[in-house]
């Protein structure tokens, strides 16, 4: 018998009526380590229900109030954080420095929604017209809901609930079913932080769940984080409801790299950005653009490092942990096959890897292949994984002209020493995030984060400043103090004196 994984309603675990779960595997070990509850629609709308109810009288807690709350999860989190990297390595894989990474990248926008009372004040105009003031307020939304993706469980509801609860808002948080058990943790922190019982939920579940969610009329917004399909689902279905929506979809990332960059730099950021967290990362670096007059050379720098990698279990101190899945691993592995069959030279096959940790886990190691034609689907597909593919080009033109062509606009990067081509690059390229010299350019949370084109549906980012305006709607208030020179009827529409 596995342990079973509750839903987190009202301020405590909760089991919901419904007998469907999910099992929720230890990639490294490659065994299932518990089960996971799958909400029913009915399951949904008690959660809602009870958000509803909190939210009634969370908008009405005071921004001090509010601000100490954020406080103080943020300074639990920072002393516990070793705790959560725990379940991530034990559920996601990734490695524990990596966990403790993400978390610290979460932790940055729960310190920027400390902020909310510089964040939600409004505007005011004096004397509009004579007597006359203009002013807006920034109100929570009400309840809202946040659906996220298996590859940041701690990161990516921390950059939405953090701000949507700051801002006055109750939180459904719908988190992957593949490593659930962050979502309830950061609920039951939150709880002994000091917020009151039903302002942060978690519901546990599949399609049935997000869909009860996306058609709840009490849900007034959607934040969703995940691949490209389910995102332009989630934002035509949930728009289609009438709510406001911001869907983060899937990337491939590229990385153009000149001839004269340092490049030794650029192989260590290739390196570091293609296998980082097993290459699944919206961010990770999964093309290299390199110019063939130094595109052999890069390519040997990479392949050396490569080889210095230790892939294994998460916990015993490795570079790279396993993938998510097996059906993931054996889907990224066909990529290799693929590339062969396509023309492709495979540099370093990740098959062979030696593993340090059990060998039942979703293991693959780091792969490089090179010369990868752009028609092949090695180029086309978010492969996921760590793989990390070499498109030969001529110069900066047929580098950006790629980039551009991509269906994904999320994060690319440069690497050059030529700052007028840096410029140009920022200026030209059709994508969301910039690196120059950088090859993950994640804003701090004080900027927003979000992509182009299929890599984000809606026009709101995520956190900063877009979040802040994301979880509020704002109000113009137009007010007139009676004055003696007031008063006589005129019909026209409102004109200033
Ligand atoms: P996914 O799309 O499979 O799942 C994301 C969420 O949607 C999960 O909560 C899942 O339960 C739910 N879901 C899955 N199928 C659904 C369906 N048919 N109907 C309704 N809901 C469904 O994504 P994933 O595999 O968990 O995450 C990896 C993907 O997320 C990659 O494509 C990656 O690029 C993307 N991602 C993007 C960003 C970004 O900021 N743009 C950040 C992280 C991850």
């Amino acid at each position: 018998m596995t342990d079973t994984l509750d839903h987190w309603v009202g301020g405590a675990t909760w089991a919901g009526t419904s007998t469907r779960t999910g099992d929720v595997y230890n990639p490294a070990l490659g065994t299932v380590q518990k089960q996971v509850r799958f909400a029913s629609t009915a399951d949904v709308a008690s959660a809602v229900d009870i958000a509803s109810a909190a939210a009634e009288s969370w908008r009405d807690a005071s921004i001090s109030k509010r601000t100490a709350v954020m406080f103080a999860f943020r300074e639990l989190l920072n002393e516990r954080k070793d705790e959560l990297a725990a379940i991530l390595t034990a559920e996601h894989g990734k490695v524990i420095s990596d966990a403790l990474g993400e978390i610290a990248r979460g932790m940055e926008v729960v310190e920027f929604a400390c902020g909310l009372g510089h964040l939600t004040k409004g505007a005011y105009s004096e004397n509009v017209s004579t007597g006359i003031d203009v002013y807006t307020l920034r109100q929570p939304l009400g309840v809202v809901g946040i659906i996220s993706p298996f590859n940041f469980p701690a990161m990516v509801p921390l950059w939405f609930f953090s701000i949507a609860i700051a801002a006055g808002n109750a939180v459904i948080l719908k988190p992957s079913e593949k490593d659930p058990t962050a979502a309830n943790w950061l609920a039951a922190l939150m709880t002994e932080a000091g917020l009151p019982d039903g302002v942060l939920n978690v519901v546990h579940g599949d399609k049935e769940a997000v869909d009860a969610l996306l058609e709840h009329p009490d849900v007034r917004s959607i934040s969703f984080v995940g691949s490209t399909p389910i995102a332009k689902y989630v934002y035509e279905t949930a728009t289609g409801h009438g709510k406001r929506v911001q869907a983060l979809g899937g990337a491939k990332n590229h990385m153009l790299v000149l001839p004269d960059a340092d490049l030794d730099l650029a192989a260590d950021a290739a390196v570091n950005a293609g296998f980082g967290s097993a290459g699944e990362r919206c961010m990770a670096i999964s093309v290299v653009l390199a110019v063939d007059s130094i595109a052999d050379e890069l390519v040997a720098k990479v392949a050396e490092r490569m080889g210095t990698l230790r892939t294994g279990d998460g916990t015993r101190g490795c570079d790279m942990g396993p993938l998510i899945t097996k059906v993931h691993r054996d889907k990224v592995a066909s990529y290799i096959d693929v590339a062969g069959a396509d023309g492709a030279d495979v540099v370093v096959d990740g098959r062979g890897v030696e593993i340090d940790g059990d060998p039942n886990g979703f293991w693959l190691g780091p792969t490089l292949i090179d010369k990868v034609p752009t028609s092949s689907t090695v180029y086309t597909d978010e492969i996921f994984g760590p793989v990390l593919s070499v498109v030969r080009v001529d110069g900066y033109e047929e580098g950006l002209g790629i980039i551009n062509g991509s269906l994904y606009g999320n994060g690319t990067a440069i690497f050059t020493n030529d700052g007028g081509a840096a410029r140009r690059f920022q200026r030209e390229a059709t994508v969301g995030m910039i690196g120059i010299n950088v090859p993950i350019p994640v804003p701090v949370a004080y900027h927003s984060f979000g992509g182009w084109k299929a890599s984000l549906f809606g026009d709101a980012k995520a956190y900063g400043p877009h979040g802040f305006e994301f979880f509020t709607a704002e109000k113009a208030v137009t007010s007139r103090w009676l004055d003696p020179s007031h008063g006589g009827l005129n019909l026209g529409f409102p004109q200033h004196d």
